[in-house]
């Protein structure tokens, strides 16, 4: 029985429109799927992405949640994208609906005060890494995150090594670092903490990086921390529907 929790639709930047998506997800025989579009940016980003998911679009969402009930589950989700400086505009729009679950994602890390886009582009990032170093960032990174979590809002860590994405043959750093892994673990136990899940993202497949978010040995520490797994494919399109989902769950089964 196939499900994928990662879902993203017209609501914010996915091709499909959330009806055909589900007919489709139907279609492929699909038991779940969790609908996770990006939720509007801070007002401090001015117009960019204002127009996402809207109380209409949500109206919506339910709507066709309860037409197509006894084919197919259809969770609602939302993604959100944490900026600490942002923190009491984000903890006030999570509590405004009800939604099955939320994401917490990092899609941009701070460089000298400034929000620079991590999966945008490779020159983008190798401008970041210039700046202040790959260390810094990808300290910023997680520290961010985990001011993030400990706020409570959120009920799922989306692509938690996304900072990895231009990490090619290991370009910048192996994964292997004592000050990498000190980031992991503490963030690994905070998810804990806060009771929260972790989810297999297939995209990183897709990407530079060509390797799952997260990496195989941040899985085994999650598994060992009783930290529950959940499989999406971050889809935005046809393609992603079923992206990598059977080599998600061999790669599952082969770790538990
Ligand atoms: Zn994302
Ligand atoms: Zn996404």
């Amino acid at each position: 029985m196939k499900e994928n929790y990662h879902l993203h639709t017209t609501i914010s930047d996915g091709k499909f429109k959330p009806e055909e998506l589900i007919r489709l997800a139907i279609k492929r025989k699909f038991k779940t799927i969790g609908i996770t579009d990006h939720y509007k940016f801070p007002p401090a980003f001015k117009e960019e992405k204002s127009d996402f998911y809207s109380d209409r679009d949500y109206r919506n969402l339910i709507k066709l949640r309860d037409k197509y009930i006894d084919k197919i589950s259809v969770f609602i989700g939302v993604e959100f994208d944490w900026f600490s400086e942002h923190k009491d505009w984000i903890i006030k729009e999570t509590k405004k609906r009800h939604y099955d679950y939320k994401f917490i994602s990092m899609h941009f890390v701070k460089v000298n005060e400034k929000n620079e886009p991590i999966d945008l582009f490779a020159d983008t990032f190798d401008d970041s890494v210039k700046k202040i170093g790959i260390k810094n960032l990808v300290e910023s990174y997680y520290n961010e995150l985990r001011e993030g979590i400990k706020t409570g809002c959120f009920d799922v860590v989306a692509h938690l090594d996304l900072i990895k994405i231009w990490n090619k043959n290991k370009r910048y750093f192996s994964g292997d670092e004592k000050w990498y892994k000190r980031q992991i673990n503490e963030t690994l136990r905070l998810i804990k903490k806060e009771n929260m899940k972790l989810e297999l993202n297939t995209s990183g497949w897709r990407r530079e990086c060509k390797e799952q978010y997260p990496a195989e040995w941040i899985l085994k520490e999650a598994i060992k921390l009783k930290i529950p797994i959940i499989v999406g494919t971050d889809c935005h399109w046809k393609e992603h529907l079923e992206f990598g989902l059977k080599r998600a769950k061999n790669l599952l089964e082969r770790l538990k």
